[in-house]
């Protein structure tokens, strides 16, 4: 009950909070000493109580909503949609990554292929050098992306939501009078966890 009126009313007075509960604030001072030094609540002279979990987590929060997208994109590595599946393994070794964007003549993006659409085609015998990443990635409608002015946390919810490992970063061009992506970088795991490392390192 004292967490919850010092939740409410912050910052609240010891008075305060023993006349709400009916109780002498004599009654009230080894709880409010418990409560104190286990870091639920937070005494300010002269000031009040204030309720300590909620203004952590409220700042940590705050911080990971106001880093944007384009504060924590890495370089994204394309590979065009007539490339073969065996030339996409290959640039998978030779970029170190596990995700392609794939894209067309003009550089806009069509799809995107993970390292488990290409062992899977890779595991049935298929002649990979024939076939081209297009049958294999998975298309735009499909993709899940990000803005440059979107949060490094609606990136790592999208992540976590439609279980992938990397979004790419998109801006909206025209091109012959049709609308296109433009791959501007890649939001990965990678990158919400050196993003995480950051945080913790502060
Ligand atoms: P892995 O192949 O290592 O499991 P992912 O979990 O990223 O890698 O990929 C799982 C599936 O989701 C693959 O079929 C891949 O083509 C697809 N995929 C990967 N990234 C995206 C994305 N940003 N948008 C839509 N689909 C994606």
């Amino acid at each position: 009950m004292i967490v919850e009126i010092v939740k409410n009313n912050e910052p609240i007075t010891s008075e305060e909070i023993a006349a709400k509960l009916n109780i002498t604030r004599a009654a009230l001072r080894p709880d409010l000493s418990i409560l104190t030094m286990a870091g639920i609540l937070e005494a300010r002279p002269r000031v009040g109580y204030f309720y300590a979990g909620k203004n952590q987590k409220g700042l940590i929060s705050e911080k990971i909503k106001s880093i944007k997208v384009s504060d924590i994109k890495a370089v994204p590595v394309v590979i065009r949609e007539e490339a073969s599946v065996y030339d996409a393994i290959v640039t998978l070794f030779l970029e170190d990554v596990g995700t392609l964007f794939v894209v067309q003549e003009d550089g806009s993006l069509c799809g995107v292929i993970s390292r488990k659409d290409l062992l899977k085609i890779a595991i049935g015998n298929a002649d990979i050098k024939q076939i081209p990443v297009s049958v294999v990635m998975t298309r735009m409608p499909n993709l899940v992306t990000v803005t440059l002015d979107e949060s490094a946390y609606d990136a790592a919810r999208k992540i976590v939501e439609h279980q992938v490992d990397a979004l790419p970063v998109i801006k909206l061009k025209e091109v012959d009078g049709k609308q296109k992506y433009e791959v501007v970088g890649k939001v990965t795991k990678t990158t919400i966890t050196k993003l995480f490392v950051e945080i913790g390192k502060d």
